[in-house]
């Protein structure tokens, strides 16, 4: 199973939960924003997510939450 992490942008309000309780530095809150003028979270090191979901736990917004896909085919 591949890991995805899927950020609503619009839903998040910057506050950086997601990059505080994350322990192995997958996400970074970025320069970029949101409608609401909010920075938003991005991914900077999805090999080092452990699938813990705590970003998705934590975050006030429902604006994060992780998925697993399936692996293409070879
Ligand atoms: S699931 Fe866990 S390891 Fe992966 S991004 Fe969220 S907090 Fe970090
Ligand atoms: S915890 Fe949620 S609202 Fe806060 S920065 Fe992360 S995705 Fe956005």
């Amino acid at each position: 199973m591949k890991l995805h992490i899927n950020i609503h942008k619009e839903r998040c309000k910057g506050c950086g939960i997601c990059v505080e309780v994350c322990q192995t530095g997958v996400l970074v809150l970025s320069e970029k924003k949101n409608e609401r003028d909010c920075n938003i979270p991005e991914v900077v090191a999805m090999d080092e997510c452990i699938n813990c979901r705590m970003c998705e736990m934590f975050c006030p917004d429902f604006a994060i939450w992780v998925t697993e896909e399936e692996e293409e085919a070879a």
